[in-house]
């Protein structure tokens, strides 16, 4: 099948790029512009040729199916492309609308002119997966639009609306009718001109040039540690400043480097995960969806006024039910500010924030929710009150609404039968602050519908949320795995190593928050009262008597200026607190346990390979499908460092082997309870055959 169509109006070709989605440019859509090119060059008919994506774009660039396969460097390979068009002897102007991204641009500025409409996206976005442009970008954008703000768009890698371009040479002609006419009328009035401007031609001119580029290595110093990609960028448009083959020359040196970095592996993986996270087996891609128009929260607490905002965002009306007056008026109120403080900060124009506020109400009366195409529960991680709310959900909700509960731990197929109509009901498990954090963990139940399933992944998707599916346990995937975690973070204190330094460690591998900090932010009561219930369950568990004590102490963390660190009145910076080490003294005194020096490095191993080991077991129980399912979870929802590619990827890394072997070394370690270190059936044979967790 052709990815492109070739026609000629009166003397000039038109070639359409053809490869929906996006037009990636494949190794078929990249053959289909260079036999349309040739063709074109050898009709004597035809003075000029337009090239033209889809209504949904020009080019999102490489073409993401092809990628790792050998397709991707099939002839002609982009930048082979990309001279061909410039050589070309006649004219080729690159007509753009939708987006021009990444290979899509490249492409474009290998055109000798660019017509564009003026809401196009125009992004070099390859920094975020670890690269650079690499078929010319670096060089070519900042001789068109100048280096400074070259400089902007690919160490960023963010898109920028054609319009606000217009005043440079990128473009030379906004479109304002039907982009192909206007394309064509262009190409018409150009086809005569001679010699054929190109960009490679142009140099950059900026007088500022050392203190420009000096400010941009300065600002991506403190990220070069653990991704070079921005810094690359910087030096390959610094190359920009010189001749033009050589700085294809660097480009291409420091494009070759940064492919075979870990860093850029891992964040293509995270890329992948993500897209893989939303096919589900079993659930084919041509389900039915239920339309959700309307929804419901019940909670207005920390969980449910955040939850609000994300309807509220995507334009669907929300209704908040609380038991308690007080507690709506507050809830509404978090809510009323949080928007107040984005407006201010000009992230939301006065409408927006009218018409986003305006989608919120709020009520005391259950009945108001008879309308809503879906509701999800946040009230108290109980299960009698979680009980009450489904069966009074239950009694109100239209038939075919879906019913969904956002409990961190509590199991959804005992709350499913508390309502009659189990398959509609399933755990919709959303982050704090659930306004800005990506990740829902969606909960199947076994009752669960495949038709809910897909509907509440097609609402992630709009809501802008990543979804993962998880299957029923205690925790689901990524609470289940944060408890091993914790648990080697409490021995680790009892042993000899302080909050600071146990965060201290965690956060320099490259942890967005150490257990201790992210305890006191989230409130130390909330993990206190799921241990409790798992304390009742499982009487026979260790307990986490560090944690529990300073619960009864009242040190809940931010909330109440005092946890595993104290705060200042209104503060959230972290400050030791010599309390808190008499506490964990006394206890590690107690248990009869003398404190050592423990290094950083085996904190680090201890804490990352008990949540691999878990992970693992979770995979073998099929409670997460695949191992990238539980990366996107860690990368998302826990702060696990993106330059590592999540737990389960950074496992393969290091190897599985090695991780068995470490493990049998730290069961050694009577303290650091040699249970733990019991490798998990699946992690053990994997390593056994030599293979990784992510295939
Ligand atoms: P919260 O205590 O801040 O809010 C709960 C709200 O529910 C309160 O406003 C309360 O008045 C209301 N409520 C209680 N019983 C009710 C009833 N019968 N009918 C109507 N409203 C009722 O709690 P939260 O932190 O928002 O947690 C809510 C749920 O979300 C829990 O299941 C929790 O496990 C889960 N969760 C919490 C977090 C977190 O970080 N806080 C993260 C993920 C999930």
């Amino acid at each position: 099948m052709s990815a492109t169509r070739f026609e000629v109006f009166g003397n000039v070709a038109v070639i359409t790029l053809d490869n929906p989605p996006v037009n990636g440019l494949g190794s078929a859509l990249r053959r289909g512009i260079s036999e349309g090119v040739k063709r074109a060059q050898n009709d004597d008919e035809v003075r000029a040729i337009v090239l033209v994506g889809s209504a949904n774009g020009f080019s999102g660039g490489a073409d993401v199916k092809e990628f790792g396969t050998p397709l991707a460097s099939a002839a002609p390979n982009l930048r082979a492309l990309v001279s061909e068009i410039e050589e070309s002897s006649k004219p080729v102007i690159a007509a753009i609308a939708g987006i021009a991204m990444g290979g899509g641009l490249e492409l474009a500025l290998g055109c000798h002119y660019r017509v564009a409409l003026r809401d196009a996206r125009i992004a070099l976005p390859e920094v975020k997966l670890g690269l650079l442009p690499g078929a010319g970008g670096t060089q070519r954008l900042p001789r068109v639009i100048g280096l400074e703000r070259a400089l902007n768009m690919i160490v960023s890698g963010t898109s920028v609306l054609s319009q606000e371009l217009a005043d440079t040479r990128l473009f030379d002609r906004m479109i304002g009718g039907e982009l192909a006419t206007g394309a064509i009328e262009f190409a018409r009035e150009v086809a005569a001109v001679r010699p054929l401007p190109r960009v490679r031609d142009l140099s950059v001119h900026d007088v500022n040039a050392q203190e420009v580029l000096g400010r941009a290595r300065a600002s991506v110093k403190t990220l070069a540690k653990n991704l070079p990609a921005p810094a690359a960028c910087v030096a390959a448009v610094a190359a920009s400043l010189g001749d033009f083959a050589e700085g294809l020359t660097e480009e291409r040196a420091l494009f070759d480097k940064l492919v075979q970095s870990p860093e850029s592996a891992a964040l293509r993986h995270a890329f992948f995960a993500e897209r893989a996270a939303a096919k589900i087996a079993g659930v084919s891609a041509d389900t039915a969806v239920r339309r959700i128009r309307s929804a419901a929260v019940i909670g207005a607490g920390t969980m449910g006024g955040g939850i609000a905002m994300n309807f509220a965002n995507a334009g669907i009306p929300v209704t908040v039910l609380d038991a308690s007056a007080e507690a709506l008026a507050k809830g509404l109120d978090i809510v009323r500010r949080n928007y107040e403080s984005a407006a201010k900060k000009g992230k939301l124009s006065p409408e927006e924030l009218a018409q986003r506020s305006g989608l919120i109400s709020g009520t005391l009366a259950a009945q108001d929710l008879a309308g809503a195409d879906i509701v999800i529960e946040a009230v108290f991680e109980d299960l009698e009150v979680k009980r009450r709310v489904f069966q009074e959900i239950d009694a109100v909700a239209k038939p075919g609404a879906i019913l969904a509960s956002n409990t961190s731990t509590l199991n959804i197929d005992t709350i499913a039968h508390f309502t009659q109509r189990p398959a509609d009901v399933l755990g919709m498990h959303f982050f704090s602050p659930a306004n800005v954090m990506r990740l829902i963990e969606i909960v199947r139940g076994q009752a669960t519908s495949d038709e809910v399933l897909a509907s509440i992944l097609a609402l992630a998707k709009k809501l802008k949320k990543v979804g993962v599916v998880s299957g029923v346990c205690d925790g689901f995937i990524g609470n289940r795995m944060l408890r091993p975690y914790m648990r080697q973070a409490e021995l680790l204190l009892l042993e000899g190593a302080l909050p600071a330094q146990l965060d201290g460690a965690l956060e320099r591998w490259g942890w967005a928050m150490g257990p201790c900090r992210m305890s006191d932010l989230a409130g130390n009561d909330v993990a206190g009262f799921i241990r409790k219930r798992q304390y009742a369950e499982d009487p026979g568990a260790p307990h986490s008597q560090i944690a529990d004590r300073l619960v009864e102490l009242g040190r809940l963390g931010q909330k109440s200026g005092r946890g595993y660190y104290r705060y200042a009145p209104e503060g959230r910076e972290a400050l030791p607190d010599p309390e808190v080490e008499r506490i964990i003294l006394h206890i590690a005194r107690s248990a009869g346990l003398t404190q050592r020096r423990i290094k950083d490095d085996e904190i680090v191993k201890r804490c990352v390979f008990a949540l691999i080991n878990e992970g693992a077991k979770i995979l073998a129980d099929g409670i997460a499908a695949r191992a990238s399912d539980i990366d996107v979870v860690y990368l998302t929802g826990y702060g696990f460092p993106l330059f590592r590619g999540g737990p389960m990827f950074y496992a393969d890394t290091v190897g599985l082997q090695t991780i068995v072997h470490t493990m049998h070394r730290l069961a050694a370690n009577p303290v650091a309870d040699p249970g733990s270190w019991q490798p998990a059936a699946l992690l053990a044979r994997l390593a056994v055959e030599g293979k990784t967790f992510n295939g």
